[in-house]
Parts: structure tokens; C-alpha cells; sequence
């Protein structure tokens, strides 16, 4: 398996230091994988002139998965729109056709006091929402700002093809059935045309899985119910935009967001795994980030691009036995546990794989 990895800025080199330490350590014991390292977002820039140069997305294409840090840094904020490193982090998604966004919130019983919401509220969630990433009102055409009868009006729209949903449906049922066998697809089917087609594309898919339970909710009571009781849910399947809010609120049931992984595949189940947290500028190159989201971005790369749960879960397990060790960086850190580096939590993980 050829992963490439592309550290981005900030903290981004720092915390893929330390999922590449796991990765070798698999490889001393026997895993076949290969790694090749190349610049994305700020460092593109640097090195090429592109946030997403021509070398680096030629390297993504060839290789099996791409693990990435994150991109982004107050020095390239003054860059034209299509040089700044965002623009490469959404160019690499679109062109390798990353469609499905996965994003779990779990949460460690031993975090629960990180959390904004009561302990028992969050306590032992396990929640995973599947986001459609490449359509919806953020691609959708026509869309513009003109002026109409004297005055300004902006305008997007919200577009979905068949296709699109049953593709994204067909990820979400096939995930759901190796979670709890729960699906519940969110969308606003009361009002918007564009929902009452992606609800019908669920349940004619849902025919191809009769083993898992499909329910649907408005966005609105979605986003009501993932802070008064999330732990009723197990899958959730939903579009880009409803995907985008309803993804970052949960992944603040969980505490912090250094512990949260991402996943967004294409058809054949490649994918580009990343923590869903940023370059965090405050507190690069001191080595104080939290890697663990992005060591869990490598368990995540062996369950849904490599097939491999074994490894997967034993990565999950060494995160879970540093985390109840005690072991905590700067962000999860609470009176009477340990505080250590972001690379002594590297070392840990590695040490209990
Ligand atoms: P951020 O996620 O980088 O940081 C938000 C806060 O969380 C900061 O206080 C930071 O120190 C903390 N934090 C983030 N990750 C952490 C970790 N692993 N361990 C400990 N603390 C952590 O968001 P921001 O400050 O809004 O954005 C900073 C830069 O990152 C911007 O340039 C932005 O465009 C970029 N960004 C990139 C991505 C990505 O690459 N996927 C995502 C979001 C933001």
C-alpha cells in the first residue's frame, strides 16, 4: 500500500511526525506499506508557487491513501484567493473525487469532563456522520451576485443528482451496517424540492440493506437533538451544507477537537485521511499539539481504504489505553493527569501499539 504523506503547515508537520511513527512501527512488524512525503497548502506555496503543486497531486493519484496534516498560516492570509492554502486542500479533494466525508465523534469515557455538555449526556458516544463533499448549494450552478430591479441579490443553488445521493446513500448504509445497523439521513424534505429527492434516493437504497433501520429528521431537529440526547444516534447521512454545521456542533460533544479524525473517500474507497482540526498557528513548533486525531486518521486509513479492522482497532485500542494511562497533551489536559509533548504522546501510542 503507497500512502502519500503531506504534512501542510503549522502544526501539520509536528502531528504527522507522529502518525508516520506509528505507521513505521506497523511496518517493522510486518505491514507493506510504502510512504512518499510531499508539500501541500502553505508549503506548496513555498516550494512551488501552488498550494496544491502539479508533483504533489500526481503523487496523491498514484498512491492507495493520502494522510494529511493540515494546511493554513496568518503569512499566506494576504495571498491571492487561488494561492492561499485552502484553495490546494479543496482542489486535492475535488480532483481525486472525494465525495463521502467521514467524521466520527466519539468520546472516552475518561474525557467526558472536556466537554461543554453534562458527562452523562456525552458520555461513551459513538456517533459517525457521512457528509456529501463535492455537491449541494456549495457546487450547485446557477450562482452569483447581480443587480435585479436596482438592488444587489445573491444567489447559490442547491442541486443534487440521483447519482450523487444514491453514491454517498450506498457509503452510509455500507458503514452503518459494520456500526449499529442505524441510519438516520437528515434533510428538510418539508420545504426544499432538492431534499424530497434525496429522501426518496435513501429509501429505494435502503431496499438494498434490510438489515439496517433508516429513519429521517429535518436538519432543524437534527441539530436539537445531536445536544439534547446524541447518544441516540449511531450513522448519520446528510448533504454538504447540513453535513458541514451539523459536523463541526458534534464534534464539540466530544471535548477537543485534537482527538477527531476524518476520512473522505471516492468510489473505489480511496481516501485522504486528516484530522479535522486546523494548522492551529498559536501553538506551532513548540510541540504541544494533540496527535491523536491524527493517529486516529490512521486507523480510519486501515478500516475503510486498507479493509483491515484488526489494525484499526488495535490502533484505536493503544489511543484508548495512553488516554486511560492518564496521559494528556495541553488541550485534554485536567487536574491530575499527566501533561507531555506531542511527540512523548507519539511515543506512548507506539509503546502500547
Ligand atoms: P485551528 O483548528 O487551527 O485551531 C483552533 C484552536 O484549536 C486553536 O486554539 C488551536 O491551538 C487548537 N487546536 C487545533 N488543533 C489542535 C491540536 N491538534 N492540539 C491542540 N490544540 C489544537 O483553527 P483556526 O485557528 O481557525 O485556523 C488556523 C489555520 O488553519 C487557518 O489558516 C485556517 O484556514 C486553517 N484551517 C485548516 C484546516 C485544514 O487544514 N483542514 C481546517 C481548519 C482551519
Amino acid at each position: 500500500m503507497k500512502i502519500a504523506v503531506l504534512p501542510g503547515d503549522g502544526i501539520g508537520p509536528e502531528i504527522v511526525a507522529q502518525a508516520v511513527k506509528v505507521l513505521e512501527a506497523l511496518r517493522a512488524d510486518g505491514a507493506k506499506i510504502e510512504m512518499e512525503t510531499a508539500p501541500i497548502g502553505g508549503a506548496g506555496y513555498d516550494a512551488a508557487g501552488d498550494p496544491l503543486p502539479d508533483a504533489t497531486l500526481r503523487l496523491a493519484r498514484s498512491a492507495d491513501a493520502v494522510l494529511l496534516g493540515a494546511v493554513g498560516g496568518p503569512q499566506y492570509d494576504t495571498l491571492d484567493r487561488p494561492l492561499r492554502p485552502e484553495r490546494g486542500l479543496l482542489r486535492i479533494r475535488k480532483e481525486l473525487n472525494l465525495f463521502a466525508n467521514l467524521r466520527p465523534a466519539l468520546l472516552y469515557p475518561e474525557l467526558a469532563g472536556a466537554s461543554s455538555l453534562k458527562p452523562d449526556v456525552v458520555s461513551g458516544l459513538d456517533l459517525m456522520i457521512v457528509r456529501e463533499l463535492t455537491g449541494d448549494v456549495y457546487f450547485g450552478q446557477p450562482r452569483g451576485i447581480e443587480l435585479r430591479n436596482g438592488e444587489r441579490v445573491g444567489y447559490n443553488t442547491m442541486l443534487y443528482s440521483e447519482s450523487e445521493v444514491r453514491r454517498v446513500a450506498h457509503v452510509a448504509f455500507g458503514i452503518a451496517m459494520k456500526r449499529g445497523k442505524k441510519l438516520c439521513s437528515v434533510e428538510k424534505a418539508n420545504v426544499l424540492e432538492c431534499s424530497e429527492l434525496w429522501k426518496e434516493v435513501m429509501i429505494e437504497v435502503a431496499r438494498d440493506y434490510p438489515e439496517v433501520a433508516l429513519s429521517h429528521m429535518y436538519v432543524d431537529n437534527a441539530a436539537m437533538q445531536l445536544i439534547r440526547a446524541p447518544k441516540q444516534f449511531d450513522t448519520i447521512v446528510t448533504g454538504n451544507i447540513f453535513g458541514d454545521i451539523l459536523s463541526d456542533a458534534a464534534s464539540m460533544l466530544s471535548g477537543s477537537i485534537g482527538m477527531l479524525p476524518s476520512a473522505s473517500l471516492d468510489e473505489h474507497n480511496k481516501g485522504m485521511y486528516e484530522p479535522i482540526h486546523g494548522s492551529a498557528p498559536d501553538i506551532a513548533g513548540k510541540n504541544l499539539a494533540n496527535p491523536l486525531a491524527t493517529i486516529l486518521s490512521v486507523a480510519m486509513m486501515y478500516r475503510y481504504t486498507f479493509a483491515d479492522a484488526a489494525t484499526a482497532e488495535r490502533i484505536e485500542n493503544a489511543v484508548k489505553r495512553v488516554i486511560a494511562r492518564g496521559l494528556r497533551t495541553g488541550d485534554i489536559w485536567t487536574e491530575g493527569t499527566q501533561k507531555v509533548s506531542c511527540s512523548e504522546m507519539g511515543d506512548a501510542v507506539v509503546k502500547a501499539l
